[in-house]
């Protein structure tokens, strides 16, 4: 394999909420890979990826929309192909998380946090699809679920059924569009140190729980997934279709053998003891002493979602 399977160069990209965090840094690799990056947030001003895109020699704009509000999805595509005359990428990268319990989870949370994370996923892409077709070269889009793509977590029923519903979207649109040469995954971070992630990890409890279960004993870094994204943007991942990369991987891995495992670790777990030493040894909290021991251990792994 030649390093220029990984080159960009010729090729127009979109990252959605590139303003800051994991989009700024996708959108940053995406142009020092050689791609011309379209960059976007709902802040007014542009963040420093337009500069750094700059500096790697790409060409780059601003484009502040709201993206609860779907008409604004169009505005985004037009932008680009009027910017660098086509789009090649795009990244679904913007998202926005509100926690609450359950029973009173308010009603416009939920409605944004569904425009936001899903609708304008399909929107955009459809809209990014419908020019990639016209011109008969394919694309890459690729989306940013979450590891709550797969899991329920806890405090965040809107934005769990978003990600599960942008997990299911990516497989939709892969079978439908990868015949006409558009390749459509997601990557599925864990946790990651960004805004989004600011009041987890402000909570010492919480924190220590979320690490306890990382593998690499630290956050992600939003470096850490750009080169995801370059590998599904570029011509390296040519046959790769609907796919879900769960990052980090290993994480990811461990959580799901635990859950495949549960009944025969939990028995071991129990044996002799309810709620006793040998639990807590294993790190595993009693709770409820009439619950079943997959459930005990589901509780454990659905606590380290967000
Ligand atoms: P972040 O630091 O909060 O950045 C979110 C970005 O999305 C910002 O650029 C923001 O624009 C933009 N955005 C938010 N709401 C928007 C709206 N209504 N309209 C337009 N743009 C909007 O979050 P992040 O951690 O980088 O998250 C990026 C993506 O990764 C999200 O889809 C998130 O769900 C996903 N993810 C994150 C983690 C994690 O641990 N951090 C884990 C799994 C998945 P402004 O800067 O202008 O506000």
């Amino acid at each position: 394999m030649n390093s220029d399977m990984f080159r960009l160069k010729g090729k127009n990209a979109l990252v959605t909420g590139s303003h800051r965090g994991l989009g700024a840094a996708i959108a940053v690799a995406l142009g020092r890979a050689g791609a011309n990056v379209g960059c976007h947030g709902r802040d007014p001003k542009p963040g420093i990826a337009c500069d750094e895109i700059l500096a790697a020699g790409r060409k780059t704009f601003y484009f502040s929309a709201d993206l609860a509000d779907c008409k604004a999805c169009s505005g985004l595509i037009e932008k680009t192909v009027s910017e660098f005359g086509s789009i090649e990428i795009l990244v679904n990268n913007a998202g926005v998380v509100r926690r609450a319990p359950a029973a009173e989870y308010p009603a416009e949370f939920w409605d944004e946090l569904i425009a936001v994370n899903l609708t304008a996923v399909f929107h955009l892409s459809q809209l990014a699809a419908r020019h990639m077709l016209d011109k008969g070269t394919g694309g890459k889009i690729v989306n940013i679920a979450s590891l709550l793509s797969f899991q329920g977590g806890i405090l965040v029923p809107a934005y769990a059924a978003a990600k599960g519903g942008v997990a299911q979207l990516t497989k939709a649109l892969a079978n439908e569009w990868a015949a006409k040469g558009i390749n459509v995954n997601a990557i599925a971070p864990g946790y990651m140190a960004t805004d989004n992630t600011t009041q987890l990890r402000n909570d010492p409890d919480r924190s220590r729980q979320i690490l306890d279960r990382i593998p690499a004993g630290r956050w992600g870094e939003p470096g850490d997934i750009a080169g995801a994204a370059v590998f599904l943007c570029s011509a390296t991942s040519d046959y790769v279709h609907g796919s879900q990369k769960r990052w980090p991987r290993v994480g990811y891995f461990i959580a799901s053998w635990k859950l495949e495992n549960a009944d025969e670790r939990a028995s071991k777990n129990f044996s002799g003891l309810r709620g006793g030493r040998a639990q807590r040894r294993q790190g595993i909290s009693p709770g409820n002493r009439s619950e079943t021991p997959r459930a005990c251990l589901q509780r454990q792994i659905v606590s380290c979602g967000t």
